[in-house]
């Protein structure tokens, strides 16, 4: 049965007028789903009975339950949902003073492999609709009734890797509508998938782009992430060049400082001659330890002195806070555990 989520607002219409029904009742259905966020076409009121019999016999409505959630002292909520098929994907909620943020999954597991991600054990399945996509926002809000105010798809998977999915969800979330999340508070982040990012800047869409860098050598960020084989550093971030002519818009790199890996004075200084007058912005992560993984964290001095050095010099560099440190915070991890 088709999940009437994974229509965007002109396709519902599509779909109405095809059901020989009148093209507004889209408006109206999307209403319910976004807005009221109803679980069953019976809810949907102001629709005839006939009607929803037909929506009824011809859709169903995704809404996940939630298999596991752990929250930290810090007011993050790491949630386990069943997608209805006998899988599972992880959501984040952290709160920030800005407001809320949902960390969204845009695939079942992830083929890209990098070697500092929790989800590297975890074989990619397949990946999530445009509705599986935006129903982790809404069983958030449910949860915690309240509303979601940025979006970053940050969770399991490389987005760029299910574009036509992730650019409907995008369309979806932000239609004004429904859940009205404006695109500038939604962030794309990939691991180099060049042709993507090409894709993405003429897409006409106001969203953030996140790079995840991590290394300032083709040497270091192949043995990191296996990516860097089939696009290297160079060809990144000439993509990343073109996509700031194109778009006029600042892009965040993403640089999780490993101990003795990436993080001394001469990556540093490698990282300043990369990015030097480009409109960026550099975030540095502290890298969360996963179980039997390669890296440990910085020292926070190193970190520190990272930060500083690329501030210095002309980069604009911040640390990103630790949100859920005391729970399963890192991707995949909650995942992976319940899997065993
Ligand atoms: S960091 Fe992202 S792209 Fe890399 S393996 Fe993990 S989920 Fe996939």
């Amino acid at each position: 049965m088709k999940n009437i989520k994974d229509y965007n607002l002109d396709e519902l219409q599509d779909e109405l007028i095809n059901i020989g029904e009148k093209k507004y009742r889209a408006e109206q259905i999307f209403k319910w789903l976004y807005v009221e966020k109803v679980k069953s076409f019976d809810d949907m009121t102001n629709l005839s009975i006939e009607l929803r019999n037909k929506l009824k016999e011809n859709y169903e409505i995704c809404n996940y339950n939630i298999i596991k959630k752990q929250e930290s002292s810090d007011g993050t909520k790491k949630y386990l949902f069943d997608v209805l098929d006998g899988n599972a994907i992880e959501t984040v909620l952290m709160q920030y003073h800005h407001g809320k943020t949902v960390c969204v999954s845009s695939q079942i597991g992830c083929k890209m492999g990098c070697k500092f991600c929790a989800s590297t054990g975890i074989k990619f399945v397949r990946n999530l609709t445009a509705g599986e996509i935006v129903e982790q926002i809404i069983a958030v809000e449910q949860d915690i009734n309240d509303k979601i105010s940025n979006i970053v798809f940050m969770g399991i998977g490389e987005p760029l890797d299910n574009y036509d999915n992730v650019i409907k969800a995008i369309k979806i979330l932000n239609n004004q509508k429904g859940l009205n999340i404006g695109t500038r508070h939604i962030s794309v982040s990939t691991s180099g998938i060049v042709p993507r990012i090409y894709d993405l800047a003429n897409e006409n869409i106001q969203c953030t782009l996140s790079i995840s860098l991590h290394a300032t050598t083709d040497e270091k960020r192949s043995s990191m992430m296996p990516v860097n084989n089939r696009y290297n550093i160079e060809e990144l971030l000439k993509a990343c060049k073109d996509y700031i002519k194109i778009t006029n818009k600042r892009i965040s790199f993403e640089y999780a400082l490993a101990k003795d890996n990436n993080d001394n004075l001469e990556d540093a200084k490698r990282l300043v001659k990369l990015l030097k007058g480009m409109l960026c912005h550099v975030n540095l992560i502290p890298i969360n330890k996963i179980e039997n993984g390669a890296y440990t964290k910085s020292t926070n001095e190193n970190i520190i002195k990272f930060r500083d050095y690329l501030n210095d010099n002309g980069i604009v560099a911040t640390i990103r806070r630790e949100l859920g440190s005391d729970i399963d915070a890192a991707c995949g991890q909650l995942r992976r555990k319940n899997l065993k």
